[in-house]
């Protein structure tokens, strides 16, 4: 058996493992590494389970679909993004697997194409911050910040479900002293929290009125490509006004990577992309090591929309939900097997523990043809790290508080409420989700909409909206009445922001 020291791609946090591989090529273990600060040996599910996730069926060297050497397929690729217009041409990367080094490499990829359509998922929020507080979105915060907290507020997460690793840290805080008040629509099930102070799905606004508690605390929220700016607006308004600090956890990985050094090249919102592609301005995609179907919601929309592309080159270790649409598919490696760094929320730079310089090397033979140390070097000037030694145990990306200003933010109320039928659906995210793995099978829903909606046990429930519809179980939770709760992403897109106005009925 070969051991291998890794980190889990699963979310912000990075925690630090060890991957076993047989040296017959058998199955793949995963063992804890108890020296690791991250997450000081412990994991979640989908970390003890990481080795089903690189068990995925292996991306394949095609051309047109026809299986290729990697030199032709990138040969191909090179040709092909030459043949287009740079306004036509658009790259986009999920920064769940990348390293820093890679993130450099396709920013100066796309520029010498002269592409300024670069996104690493978050590039809407900048248009919405001031610039004094772009650091609250780009940079998180050491959990010895959290463990060391006098007052906690969870800003509508919990931590169990969205990032499981950190809820250890909000104990150890509890120990130390801290008091946790969640604001949410629902009590978190695992009582974590001293105080709920729960808000209606329909008066988001109203936590405004209570600013007084957010004094003096640290506020722990969520920040995801599906965040509605106007939520984010409330919590750095939250924020600018109280004496607190506020802490944005991230669902991918190197997130932080992606925010410090993507932040030279053109950015353009993912949204836009997409809607560029469905007008048939964009005409080529550069996808990196990104499931775009299978991380984002309604899904299958953007299944429908990629096919209107010329072409779509996919460089990824495994196949995706477009791979049969992609004009070119290239194959790198597994995240675990790359050589390269990445910066996790607290602004711990970790190395990833492999030796491979594959997926850096395909985009150079198509770019500027550097080799792997000095894209690392650009990276850690980047990064600031100067020629220090690269250490996990060491928060070498720090952030520096700064005082700004937001106006006051007006939260476009969610309709409804009214008609009998209308529910809002709330989407608990978590690493399985954004990984495209459906990990629960069943919504949560309230006894009274249970018995509004007529359905017994092993009944089937139908969640619509527009085109989207699913078929769940479901499961009995203290929520309000016309609250659905669900872990798994379902084929219905959120509208505004955190919730979405649903219909529920008992299928047929
Ligand atoms: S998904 Fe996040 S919390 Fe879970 S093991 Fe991976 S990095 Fe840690």
């Amino acid at each position: 058996m070969k051991t291998n020291s890794s980190i889990c791609p699963g979310c912000s946090i990075g925690c630090g493992l060890y991957l076993l591989e047989s040296e017959e090529g058998g199955k793949r273990k995963v063992l804890h590494r108890t020296t690791s600060p991250m997450n000081e040996g412990k994991l979640c599910r989908f970390g003890t389970d990481l080795h089903t996730y690189y068990e995925r069926e292996a991306m394949i060297n095609s051309v047109d679909g026809k299986e290729v050497k990697q030199e032709e397929a990138i040969k191909a690729a090179k040709e092909s993004l030459k043949g287009m217009k740079p306004d036509e041409l658009a790259f986009i990367a999920l920064p769940g697997t990348i390293t820093n080094e890679e993130i450099v490499s396709f920013v100066s990829l796309a520029a010498e194409f002269g592409c300024e359509n670069v996104s690493f998922g978050f590039e809407r929020f900048f248009s919405v911050v001031p610039e004094e507080a772009a650091y609250i979105i780009e940079n998180g915060l050491p959990f010895s910040e959290v463990e060391g907290a006098s007052k906690i507020i969870l800003f509508f997460l919990d931590p169990f479900v969205h990032y499981p690793l950190l809820a250890r840290r909000i104990l150890k805080a509890k120990k130390n002293g801290a008091k946790v008040i969640e604001v949410s629509f629902a009590k978190n099930e695992r009582g974590i929290a001293d105080e709920t102070v729960l808000v209606k799905p329909t008066e988001v606004e109203r936590i405004k009125e209570k600013k007084e508690l957010f004094e003096d605390s640290l506020i722990i929220g969520e920040l995801t490509p599906y965040t509605n700016p106007q939520f984010l607006s409330l919590m750095l308004w939250l924020n600018a006004s109280t004496s607190s600090r506020l802490f944005l956890l991230k669902p991918f990985l190197n997130s932080t990577g992606a925010f410090l050094l993507g932040r030279d090249g053109g950015r353009k919102d993912l949204f836009e992309i997409l809607e560029g592609v469905e007008r048939g301005e964009i005409k080529a995609l550069y996808l990196l090591e990104t499931d775009i179907a299978g991380a984002m919601l309604g899904g299958e929309e953007v299944a429908e929309t990629i096919p209107k592309l010329d072409l779509l080159i996919e460089q990824n270790a495994f196949r995706t939900h477009l791979s049969d649409t992609a004009g070119i598919t290239i194959c790198s490696e597994p995240f675990f097997m790359k050589k390269g760094t990445v910066v996790n929320v607290e602004g711990r730079v970790l190395e990833i523990g492999g030796e491979s310089e594959k997926g850096l090397g395909i985009m150079e033979s198509i770019g500027k043809g550097r080799k792997y140390e000095e894209v690392h070097e650009e990276a850690k000037k980047r990064l600031g790290l100067g020629d220090s030694e690269i250490s996990e145990f060491e928060i070498a990306v720090k952030r520096e508080e700064r005082k700004f200003e937001v106006v006051e933010p007006k939260i476009e109320k969610e309709e409804g409420g009214g008609a009998e039928e209308e529910y809002f659906l709330w989407y608990k995210t978590n690493p399985f989700f954004w990984n495209g793995i459906r990990a629960k099978n069943f919504v949560e829903i309230s006894p009274v909409a249970m018995r509004e909606l007529g359905l017994f046990r092993g009944d089937v429930v139908e969640i619509v909206q527009g085109e989207g519809k699913e078929r769940m179980g479901f499961k009995i939770s203290d929520l309000p009445p016309n609250l659905v709760l669900s872990e798994a992403k379902l084929s219905i897109k959120p509208l505004q922001g955190l919730l979405t106005r649903v219909e529920a009925r008992r299928a047929e």
